[in-house]
């Protein structure tokens, strides 16, 4: 289940690339490495000079893989290789709750996947370091801002472990649904076409 791959590579139909966004320091690094811990494991230096790992669960007894991807530490001067951005079908947008600052640039992060990347993907925002006594982001700040931009919420701790494994598993869930939705429609589509031919319209 586990292999080393560049986004160009298709991992078959329940295996997602999904993008780690934010500013530096919000603990992007630290979550990938967590999630690590748990139940997969293989550090790819990519030629983009992306980091990825393989993380796979399974959800109703169906192997999903999420390939996840940090940017390497390039998110510091908001040049961050962007040809994965197209190839994913998901996005964690990570804050730090600690950091307004780091609140304030999920804005600017939106915007360049809004810019890059397709639609109808799965944005999760992350309100990162849970665990910190400093904590500078209430929960009702992320929960708000989340549902402005449509984008699933959660706070984590890459440094406890608290939600790290949820988040990707509800990310799973979503991504493997939303796939289903799109089958059927095809088959829905299918099964009108003919029915439009034999209308005689156009
Ligand atoms: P990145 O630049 O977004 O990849 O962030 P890093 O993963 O390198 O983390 C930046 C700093 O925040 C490091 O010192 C981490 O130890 C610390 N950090 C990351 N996640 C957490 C967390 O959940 N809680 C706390 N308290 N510190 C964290
Ligand atoms: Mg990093």
């Amino acid at each position: 289940m586990i292999s080393a791959g560049n986004p160009q590579e298709d991992h078959g139909s329940n295996s997602y690339n999904v993008v780690m966004v934010g500013d530096s320091s919000v603990g992007k690094t630290s979550y990938m490495r967590r999630a690590q811990s748990g139940k997969f494991s293989l550090d790819l230096p990519a030629s983009l000079g992306l980091d990825s790992c393989m993380w796979t669960v399974l959800v109703d007894g169906k192997p999903v893989v999420l390939k996840l991807w940090d940017t390497a530490g390039q998110e510091r001067f908001r040049s961050i290789t962007r040809q994965i951005f197209h190839k994913a079908q998901a996005f964690i947008l990570m804050y730090d709750i600690t950091s307004t600052q780091s609140f304030s640039a999920v804005s600017y992060w939106a915007s360049c996947i809004k810019e890059g990347a397709a639609d109808n993907l799965t944005i999760f925002l992350v309100g990162n370091k849970s665990d910190h006594a400093d904590r500078q982001v209430k929960t009702q700040e992320g929960e708000t801002l989340a549902k402005e931009y449509n984008f699933e919420f959660k706070e984590c701790s890459a440094a406890t472990g608290e939600n790290v494994i949820e988040c990707l598993e509800t990310m799973a869930r979503i991504l493997i649904q939303t796939v289903d939705m799109r089958e059927e429609g095809m088959v829905l589509h299918k099964e009108i076409s003919p029915q439009k031919k034999s209308s005689g319209c156009c």
